[in-house]
C-alpha cells in the first residue's frame, strides 16, 4: 500500500503544507527529522502544528542527533562544502523512514519559487509539490498559517530566518548577532565547536571568514547591524521602483531563498 508523507523542517512553508493537506490526504504520517540542536522555538511550533493535525508527528533521529555525527566525522563541523550534517541528519533518516514501501512526499515549494526540490533517488519515492500544482505563493502560505491560528514560526519574531540548527552555517551574519542577543547560550554552544580539528589542527568556522569570537566584538556586531540597515533600505529603494502589480503579485519575494532547502523548507 502507498504511503503518503510529510517531512516538517519546522519552517513556515512545510507548516502550511501540513495544514493545507489535513483533510486531503487523512492518512498522512508527518516526519520531522531532528538534529536535536534546533532552536526552542522550533520544538515549541511543532508542538503547535501536531496541535492543529490533532497527529502526532514522527520525531527521526531520536537517540543520533547531531553529535553523534559530528565526532564520527572527527569533530569537523559541517560546511556548504562539507554538508555530511543534510546526509546523515535528514536524507538518511528519511530513506531509512520510508524503506522499500512505495511512498508518495509531499514537498513544500511554493508557485513562487525557483529552488529544485529534495527528489530521493530512491525509486519507491515519488515527490510531488501540491502549492507548484495550485499555483499556491508567499502571500497564500502566511495566510494558510494566519488563518488556522498556527502562525508563522515563532523564531522569526527575532529576525531569524530559517528554521534548522541554531548553529546552521547558512545564517546570515545578522542572524548570529540575533542569536547571541536572544539566545547567548546557544550562541556559547556553538562557539564551543570552534576548536581545532583533530585531522589537521585548523579551527573551522560556523561563519565565513570569521569566528564566533571574532563576530561578537561589540564593534563588529555594531558594523553587522548597519550593513544589514543599508541592505535593506537598498532593498527597499528597488521595491519602490517596482510596480504595485508585481509587488502584489507576489512577483517580488521578499526573504533569502539561500540555505539548505531540506532544513528550512
Ligand atoms: S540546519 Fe544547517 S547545520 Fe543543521 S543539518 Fe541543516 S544544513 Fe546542517
Amino acid at each position: 500500500m502507498t504511503r503518503h508523507i510529510l517531512s516538517l523542517s519546522g519552517g513556515k512553508d512545510s507548516a502550511a503544507l501540513a495544514i493545507y493537506m489535513r483533510d486531503r490526504v487523512t492518512e498522512m504520517e508527518y516526519i520531522f527529522s531532528d538534529t536535536r540542536k534546533e532552536l526552542p522555538e522550533t520544538y515549541e511550533y511543532l508542538e503547535r502544528i501536531e496541535d492543529y493535525l490533532g497527529k502526532r508527528v514522527h520525531r527521526l533521529n531520536a537517540e543520533l542527533g547531531f553529535d553523534h555525527w559530528y565526532d564520527v566525522y572527527g569533530g569537523m563541523i559541517p560546511s556548504n562544502h562539507r554538508r555530511w550534517c543534510t546526509k546523515m541528519l535528514k536524507l538518511k533518516p528519511f530513506e531509512d523512514f520510508v524503506g522499500e514501501d512505495p511512498v508518495i512526499n509531499y514537498v513544500g515549494l511554493r508557485a513562487d519559487e525557483k529552488r529544485a526540490g529534495y527528489i530521493s533517488h530512491k525509486p519507491n519515492i515519488t515527490a510531488v509539490y501540491p502549492f507548484q500544482n495550485d499555483g499556491l505563493k508567499l502571500a497564500d502560505i502566511r495566510e494558510i498559517l494566519l488563518d488556522s491560528g498556527v502562525g508563522l514560526p515563532p523564531y522569526t519574531k527575532w529576525g531569524r530566518t530559517r528554521s534548522g540548527c541554531f548553529f546552521c552555517f547558512y545564517q546570515q551574519k545578522i542572524e548570529w548577532v540575533r542569536l547571541k542577543e536572544e539566545h547567548p547560550d546557544l550562541f556559547e554552544r556553538a562557539k564551543a565547536y570552534e576548536r581545532p580539528y583533530e585531522g589537521s589542527g585548523n579551527i573551522f568556522t560556523w561563519s565565513e571568514r570569521e569566528s564566533l569570537t571574532e563576530l561578537e566584538q561589540p564593534e563588529r556586531m555594531e558594523a553587522i547591524k548597519r550593513e544589514y540597515e543599508l541592505r535593506k533600505a537598498r532593498k527597499r529603494e528597488r521595491r519602490e521602483d517596482l510596480t504595485l502589480a508585481q509587488v502584489f503579485g507576489n512577483e517580488v519575494v521578499d526573504e533569502d531563498e539561500s540555505g539548505c532547502l531540506i532544513c528550512s523548507l
